[in-house]
C-alpha cells in the first residue's frame, strides 16, 4: 500500500459529519448550504438529463460551458480566455487540483503551501513526488509578507499552491499580496496553482482579483474554479481549469486518465447558470453576508471571540484570548456530544506546528438553523476545561 494514502486519517469533514449524525447535532462542520440551490439551474440539469446528450462529452468540456466560462470571467474579472485552448472542465475542483499537481510536479520539486491548508493538498503534492515547504499563517489576520515567502521559496521551488479566498479562515487576499506572490513566482520561475473556488463568495463589496490576470502571470498560472461554490450546489462536482495553452495541454493529459469527462447535463446547466444576470450573484452574496452577520452577532453575544470573515461560508472563533486550556479538537468533540453542534477544529488544516485555538463554523444555513445552533451553544464556554 502506498503510505501517502495508507497512513492518512479519514478527512476531518467526514469525521465531523459522522459525529453530527451520531449525536443528532446541527452540522455546521462540513461546508455546504442547507438550501436546495437555484431552481432554474436545477431544472436545466433535469431537462438536459431527459432531453439532452447522455453520452461522453468532449474531453475538455462541452463548448457551451467553455464559452460561458470565458464570458463569465471577462464580465466579472476582466480578463480574456480562449475557450478552445485555455479552459478545461473537470469533475470538481478536487479533480482539477489532482490533475494540475500530477501534471506540473516532478519528483523532488519543492511546492510552497500556505497553512492552514485544504486537506486534499498535501497528499496530492506528496503523491506527485513534491516536497512541501510551508508558509504558516496565523490568526487573527492570516496575512503573509515578503519575509515569510522568502523563507519558503528556494531554487528548487516548482509550484506554489495558493487558495484565495482562503478556506478555513475566510481571508480575501488583495492586489498587494498577489503582486508580492507574483514577484516571487517570477523570481523563482515557479507556477502558481490557484484554488479560487470561493471567488464569488465574498462580502462587504469585495471583488476577487485573480492572480492569472496580473502582469507576467498569464504564462505561469493555473486558475481553478468550482460551480459547486458559485451555485451553492456542492454535490455537483463541476470544476474548471484555466491556463495558457502550453500548460493546459499537459493538464489535459492528466485529466484524460483521471476522469476523462464530466456529466454533460450538469455542464449544460452550469453554462446556463454562469450566464445569469448580475442580480443572482449579488443576491447570493447579500444573503450569505446576512447569515454571516446574524451568526457572528449571536456568537459575540455568547462571548465567543469572532474573527473577521471576508469570504467563504465560514466564520472562525479564536478561543486563545479566553485563556482556556482546552484545544480546538477537544472543544469540537465536546461541542458535538454535549451541545449537539458540529464544527471543525482548524488544527486539522495544519500539517505541522498547528494553531490549536481556532474553530470553524459554516454559516451558509437558514436563519432557523443558525438560531437553533446559537441556542445550543449557550453555555458552551462555561465549561472550565
Ligand atoms: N478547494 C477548496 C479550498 C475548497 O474549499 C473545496 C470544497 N469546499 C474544494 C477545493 C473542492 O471543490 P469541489 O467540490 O468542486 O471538488
Ligand atoms: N470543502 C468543504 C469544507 O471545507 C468540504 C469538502 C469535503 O467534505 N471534502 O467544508
Amino acid at each position: 500500500m502506498n503510505p501517502v494514502f495508507a497512513d492518512l486519517p479519514v478527512s476531518v469533514f467526514e469525521v465531523m459529519s459522522q459525529l453530527a449524525r451520531e449525536n443528532a447535532a446541527i452540522n455546521l462542520g462540513q461546508g455546504f448550504p442547507d438550501d436546495a440551490g437555484p431552481e432554474d439551474v436545477r431544472r436545466k440539469a433535469a431537462e438536459a438529463v431527459v432531453d439532452g446528450w447522455n453520452q461522453y462529452p468532449s474531453m475538455l468540456g462541452i463548448p457551451e460551458l467553455r464559452q460561458a466560462i470565458s464570458a463569465h470571467y471577462r464580465h466579472w474579472q476582466g480578463f480574456e480566455l480562449d475557450p478552445e485552448r485555455e479552459i478545461m472542465v473537470t469533475s470538481g475542483a478536487t479533480e482539477a487540483l489532482a490533475g494540475a499537481l500530477l501534471a506540473v510536479i516532478e519528483p523532488g520539486d519543492e511546492v510552497v503551501l500556505f497553512q492552514p491548508l485544504y486537506d486534499a493538498y498535501l497528499p496530492l503534492v506528496k503523491r506527485a513526488g513534491g516536497i512541501p515547504r510551508f508558509v504558516r499563517l496565523e490568526p487573527p489576520h492570516w496575512r503573509f509578507d515578503e519575509e515569510m515567502l522568502a523563507a519558503a521559496f528556494t531554487r528548487k521551488t516548482k509550484v506554489v499552491l495558493f487558495n484565495n479566498p482562503l478556506n478555513p479562515s475566510g481571508t480575501v487576499y488583495g492586489r498587494a499580496e498577489l503582486e508580492l506572490l507574483a514577484r516571487m513566482c517570477e523570481r523563482f520561475n515557479a507556477i502558481a496553482v490557484c484554488d479560487e473556488v470561493w471567488e464569488h463568495v465574498m462580502f462587504d463589496g469585495r471583488r476577487h482579483v485573480p492572480l492569472i490576470a496580473l502582469p507576467g502571470m498569464r504564462e505561469r498560472c493555473v486558475k481553478i474554479g468550482s460551480a459547486g461554490k458559485i451555485f451553492s450546489l456542492t454535490g455537483w462536482k463541476v470544476g474548471f481549469v484555466c491556463a495558457a495553452p502550453p500548460i493546459l495541454r499537459v493538464l489535459a493529459k492528466a485529466h484524460q486518465f483521471i476522469t476523462f469527462t464530466t456529466p454533460p447535463n450538469l455542464q449544460a446547466a452550469v453554462a446556463y447558470g454562469l450566464s445569469k444576470s448580475d442580480d443572482y450573484f449579488e443576491d447570493m452574496r447579500r444573503g450569505l453576508q446576512r447569515s454571516r452577520d446574524r451568526f457572528a452577532q449571536g456568537l459575540k453575544r455568547l462571548g465567543f471571540p469572532v474573527l473577521d470573515a471576508q469570504g467563504t461560508y465560514f466564520l472562525n472563533v479564536d478561543l486563545g484570548p479566553l485563556g482556556r486550556n482546552e484545544d480546538d479538537e477537544t472543544f469540537c468533540k465536546r461541542l458535538v456530544v454535549e451541545h449537539k453542534v458540529a464544527a471543525i477544529p482548524v488544527s486539522a488544516f495544519y500539517a505541522a506546528d498547528p494553531i490549536r485555538s481556532v474553530v470553524r463554523f459554516c454559516f451558509a444555513k437558514r436563519d432557523q438553523t443558525l438560531d437553533a445552533a446559537l441556542d445550543r451553544l449557550a453555555g458552551a464556554l462555561r465549561h472550565t476545561a
